[in-house]
């Protein structure tokens, strides 16, 4: 038996101004073929799933490429076409099943808004009967092609997504059940008008908790084999961004739907639980003032490149010094330009430069702000670390050169490349000891929960600038369906 195991994950900000060229889907763009198999295996990610799954049962791999980028703009068109090419040429030399660890919000500049179901449905005009299994995000943004081009989906049921590599096992021997015929998948999906908020699809509080275990306690029904509740990415203008369900059942269509329906109906009888409205930034760092003990996380949300943010914008820090805070990390602001001054001017240099605020966000009619700093360069390093958290576990991270700038009241972590802080080695990997500071300000919205929360004090959101915002109204949908909520208002 062969199976063809590719990765292609890209969250897409149709309202980012960051590029996503090729070369961002890996430390030198993706990995391919041997590399590919080489770099994912003994992951925790969905594709390493794939390969235990297949390895398990003495399968030919084939791995014609793997590739994530951070979330950012639309995918570079001819970026799109290679992932393509790579995956259908390894398809047609024949195999007998294909497992695809997706992500489900892809768009591509100049080539399609479904990124996903594009490829799927390329996929299935040169293979109509291969059987196809795809992992995908809980942010996905499910679309007719998705769901008419594949035999199984299954999506993460965690947000932060602890479950990549579960979710990936889940798929992966469904598509085995499917091929030795012990099973006959049949696959229901559904959306609802709800334009969710990211900040509010934390699956461990409130109505998304809620959601998400109504899925679960819908796999313990029955003949369901797979139950998926996505909260969809919300930064996209596309006709099919927001909440959806997919539920597998074996053979079982009314089942399938039912509780599709059933899942559904728990996200929007709550709709306004989903929306997210902001405190005023100078208020969150006056309280954040009052606090006693540390570390105090300052979460600076609306510039989380995990979100398609630029991380380079400056107001947080500029308010938190401005209201007198002290012994501050900050980290990771990613500013090339400052980068290479910094290490020109050399370790234990006195600089004075500005700081971050380096890219304009058209989208939101704002343009980069740098903040002018003096400080000292206290580290240099190539920004490379092996992430030991509980996301992404064993995958070596490349934050590209760094350098930590001490001003005295702060320690900024400032990088070539975009890097969520997902993990304590955007801080330790630099020599700065994170349950030492007072403050550490972080360029998260989810990901800081696993990581750092547990050594928190506090944590308080604030509403910096940036195009990861959850204030949907600075934002201009044109391509989105409507009505949708809470674009729109619903009387039901
Ligand atoms: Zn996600």
């Amino acid at each position: 038996m062969k199976i063809v195991i590719a990765q292609m994950e890209h969250e897409t900000n149709t309202f980012s101004p960051v590029e996503t060229p090729w070369e961002s889907f890996g430390p030198d763009g993706p990995y391919i073929g041997n590399h590919a198999y080489k770099a994912m295996k003994n992951t925790r990610t969905p594709i390493g799933a794939f390969i235990d799954v297949a390895e398990k049962v003495n399968a030919e791999i084939v791995t014609p490429v793997a590739g994530f980028a951070y979330p950012s703009g639309p995918v570079a068109g001819a970026a799109y076409d290679q992932f393509c090419d790579l995956i259908i040429d390894d398809v047609k030399q024949g195999c007998d099943l294909i497992m695809l660890d997706l992500h489900g919000a892809m768009v591509v500049n100049g080539r399609t808004l479904d990124g996903e179901g594009t490829l799927l449905a390329k996929i299935r005009g040169i293979t109509p009967t291969t059987p196809i299994a795809i992992s995908l995000d809980l942010h996905a943004n499910i679309t007719e092609a998705m769901v008419d081009n594949s035999n199984i989906i299954v999506g993460y049921k965690t947000y932060p997504h602890i479950d990549m590599y579960e979710t990936g096992t889940l798929a992966g021997e469904l598509l085995l059940r499917l091929h030795r015929g012990e099973i006959k998948p049949i696959m229901h999906w559904n959306n609802i008008p709800l334009l969710a908020q990211t900040l509010k699809m934390n699956t461990s509080e409130g109505a998304m908790k809620e959601y998400a275990e109504r899925a679960a306690l819908s796999e313990e029904k029955g003949s369901v084999l797979a139950s998926s509740a996505f909260g969809g990415f919300p930064m996209a203008d596309i006709p099919d961004a927001g909440m959806s369900a997919v539920v597998i059942t074996d053979n079982d269509k009314k089942l399938a739907q039912d509780e599709c329906t059933a899942i559904l109906e728990v996200a929007w009888s709550q709709k306004e639980s989903f929306i997210w409205f902001d405190e005023p930034l100078e208020d969150a760092i006056s309280q954040a003032k009052t606090l006693e003990g540390g570390p105090i996380l300052l979460l600076d949300h609306p510039d989380n490149c995990a979100t398609g943010a630029t991380q380079d914008t400056m107001t947080t820090l500029r308010e938190a010094l401005k209201q007198g805070l002290t012994d501050i990390a900050v980290g990771p602001i990613r500013d090339p330009e400052a980068v290479s001054v910094l290490i020109e001017a050399g370790l234990g240099s006195v600089v004075t430069l500005p700081v971050g605020g380096k890219t304009d966000m058209p989208a939101i009619n704002k343009k980069g702000e740098p903040l002018e700093l003096t400080g000292v360069v206290k580290n240099v390093t190539n920004g490379e670390y092996v992430i030991t958290g509980p996301q992404f576990t064993g995958v070596k991270a490349s934050m590209g050169r760094t350098v930590v700038f001490d001003t005295g009241d702060t320690e900024i972590v400032i990088t070539e490349k975009l890097q969520e802080p997902w993990d304590q080695g955007v801080f330790t990997s630099v020599g700065i000891e994170p349950t030492s500071k007072k403050y550490l300000l972080l360029k998260s919205r989810m990901y800081f929960r696993p990581v750092f929360l547990p050594i928190a004090k506090h944590s308080i959101y604030c509403a910096g600038v940036g195009v990861g915002s959850s204030d949907w109204t600075i934002f201009n949908y044109e391509k989105i369906r409507r009505p949708i909520y809470p674009l729109d208002n619903f009387t039901d």
